[in-house]
């Protein structure tokens, strides 16, 4: 087969596959999905390359999974240069944490809560679920541009890929109540297993409540709904679990040597320059 036969039907078959609506995804067609997308992710955002940043997340990310006990995929941790409060997952465990998710967390609790909360919503499947969502309402246009442009390759891909690759990301990362209360019981289950205090699942999403107030919406926020409703359902369950002595909200310094490192790395360092004489 010549490549550019091979080019034409290598999305066609992928459509195909695609195709048969409202059936769940097999581990190993999320597992091919995902790594699609993570590709395709690769080409959209911008990463930090910072290995001390990353080994952060990823062995924060690994004490969680840990906590977790044995999961369907193997997940994998980045972090995205962004001044936008967010988070997301892609299929079969690819999880993205923007810098500024980073830099307003105000203790290890808050951080580690907005990452079991993306692991929960892997490890539930409901990401696989609104992707099956996407291919049957209105959506199902930009999910075969999304594989049409992935299965061409970035280079080939174009603006019809950014279009439909992003809104289609947006897509298969927002939830509704049932996914959150799910997500968050997972968080709230699994932070105490790694010793670490609950409690950032919800003071986080108070800060972020506090500031949809005032006018835009974070985009955290959008795509994960929090309501008072959802902030006193986490409260409950974390009052209802029998908590063990010695949790943490703190790492010993550690997550705030991180924040200062993404500030320089970032330019987001605003103190006033040195003066050396
Ligand atoms: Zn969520």
């Amino acid at each position: 087969m010549s490549p550019r036969r091979s080019r034409v039907l290598l999305p066609a078959l992928l459509i195909a596959w695609v195709a048969p609506a409202c059936t769940t995804l097999s581990l190993q067609e999320e597992e091919e999905l995902g790594r699609q997308l993570e590709r395709e992710v690769r080409t959209q955002f911008r990463f930090v390359r910072d290995r001390v940043v990353n080994d952060y997340i990823s062995d924060l990310g690994d004490r969680l999974l840990d906590a977790a006990g044995p999961q369907p995929f193997e997940y994998r941790f980045y972090v995205i240069e962004d001044d936008e409060i967010n988070a997301f997952a892609m299929p079969a465990g690819a999880i993205y944490i923007h810098t500024e998710t980073i830099l307003r967390s105000r203790n290890l609790s808050e951080l580690a809560g907005v990452i079991a909360h993306e692991i929960g919503h892997v490890a539930h499947r409901h990401i696989a679920e609104n992707y099956n969502r996407a291919r049957t309402v209105g959506m199902a246009q930009q999910a075969a541009v999304l594989g049409t442009a992935v299965a061409a390759g970035g280079a080939a891909a174009g603006a019809a890929n950014i279009l439909g690759g992003l809104s289609a990301t947006a897509y298969i990362n927002s939830f509704g109540r049932d996914a959150e209360r799910e997500s968050d019981a997972f968080a709230v289950d699994i932070l105490p297993k790694a010793g670490i205090d609950p409690d950032g699942t919800v003071t986080f999403f108070q800060t972020m409540l506090h500031e949809g107030g005032g006018g835009a919406v974070p985009a955290f926020l959008s795509s994960h709904p929090a309501t008072e409703e959802r902030l006193a359902d986490a409260r409950a369950m974390i009052e209802a679990a029998e908590l063990p002595p010695g949790l943490r909200s703190e790492d010993g310094g550690k997550l705030e040597i991180i924040q200062r490192r993404i500030r320089l790395l970032t330019g987001r360092d605003r103190r006033a320059p040195r003066t050396r004489r």
